[in-house]
């Protein structure tokens, strides 16, 4: 039957297809451990726009944790320019998050994490001006809106957002 193994193969074809194009994101958490709660500033001017500065009071040192399992794809020091040290771990399925401003770092390229993992802790590298840790998700290199636990988190609206959140990372 030639003419259905033809069709077999087109319909296999798109099925395997699929997947990685509409792979749903990962369920992203906070990059820190559960219950603690920062501060969000997302600004009109941040860049890249999308970006989310997490801070607390007290918070240089604290830990950082993997917003969900993957695989440490990039660790840089860009001295005092830009992002300073930071992280980028590959989620798959195209999807990524940027961890930066790191006081340190505990990972390497290719270290597979689970989800909560720690990474590093919060720092003041490169361009920054006071210690908070500068996050980003992203999907094919380009950054998305920032959901945790799967709530969007709130945008500015013509001034500086000011939010607290909560970790739900890896809460038992
Ligand atoms: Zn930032």
């Amino acid at each position: 039957m030639p003419g259905f193994s033809v069709r077999l193969a087109v319909a296999l074809s798109a099925a395997l297809a699929l997947p990685s194009a509409f792979a749903a994101a990962p369920k992203f958490q906070m990059p820190f451990p559960c219950k603690q709660v920062w501060h969000g500033n997302t600004r009109e001017n941040h860049s890249p726009k999308l970006a989310v500065d997490l801070s607390r009071s007290n918070g240089a040192g604290d830990k950082v944790v993997a917003a969900a399992k993957g695989r440490v794809s990039k660790v840089r020091n860009l001295g005092n320019t830009s992002y300073g040290k930071y992280v980028v771990i590959d989620h798959g399925g195209g999807w990524s998050t940027l961890y930066a401003h790191l006081n340190s770092y505990s990972v390497k390229v290719g270290d597979n994490l689970a989800l909560g993992q720690g990474i590093g802790t919060v720092g003041n590298t490169g361009t920054s001006f006071g210690a908070h840790l500068h996050h980003e998700q992203l999907l094919n290199g380009a950054l998305q809106k920032i959901k945790f636990n799967g709530a969007q988190i709130h945008y500015f609206d013509g001034r500086d957002k000011y939010t607290d959140y909560k970790s739900a990372n890896s809460c038992p």
